[in-house]
């Protein structure tokens, strides 16, 4: 009898696991190149070590996301982006951002004048290249995303200043 019952719960177990992999996959399938070759080993568990990071980060994406890299204003692709949707982490696909916070900065990368809800966001003091600035990572895997300023031009006062490839897009 209990061991009936035990078959039976396991098998609706594995039924109902089977049936969220099934709607899980990629189905977004009109992001970038990159973000494409990379959506299938993004999970929100980030790699423990810098040598599992290069196998699912771009160079680039490494130099901006793990080493705190800044890329040259104006280059990335999501500066002037204007598709509805989220911005997430190229690391590791926490939503971070979306359409309806960014605004035209006219600094050279993708601006927005909040964040997503949660502490998605953390803020640490960065005193390097002789400026006191507040760099803004990933909470979930720690990858540099930019820097927030409080000269935002929308009632927020805030800029989040964020290197495009730090991020990914999942369109709405
Ligand atoms: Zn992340």
């Amino acid at each position: 009898m209990h061991k009936q019952l035990l078959i039976i719960l396991s098998i609706s177990v594995s039924l109902s696991s089977c049936a969220q992999q099934a709607a899980n996959p990629s189905s977004n399938n009109t992001t970038s190149n990159t973000a494409m070759n990379n959506e299938n080993n993004k999970t929100n568990t980030p790699p423990q070590t810098e040598a599992d990071w290069k196998k699912i980060l771009s160079p680039e994406q490494y130099h901006i996301l793990r080493e705190k890299g800044t890329e040259y204003p104006g280059t990335g692709k999501f500066y002037l982006h204007k598709e509805k949707g989220i911005y997430v982490c190229a690391g590791c696909g926490s939503e971070l951002f979306t359409s309806d916070m960014k605004f035209e900065s006219h600094c050279g990368w993708p601006s927005f004048d909040r964040e997503i809800a949660g502490g998605k966001v953390k803020t640490k003091l960065d005193t390097t290249h002789g400026m006191i600035r507040t760099e803004i990572m990933c909470a979930n895997c720690g990858g540099h995303l930019g820097h927030i300023f409080d000269d935002g031009p929308t009632e927020t006062g805030q800029r989040y200043c964020v290197n495009s490839l730090s991020l990914d897009f999942k369109k709405q």
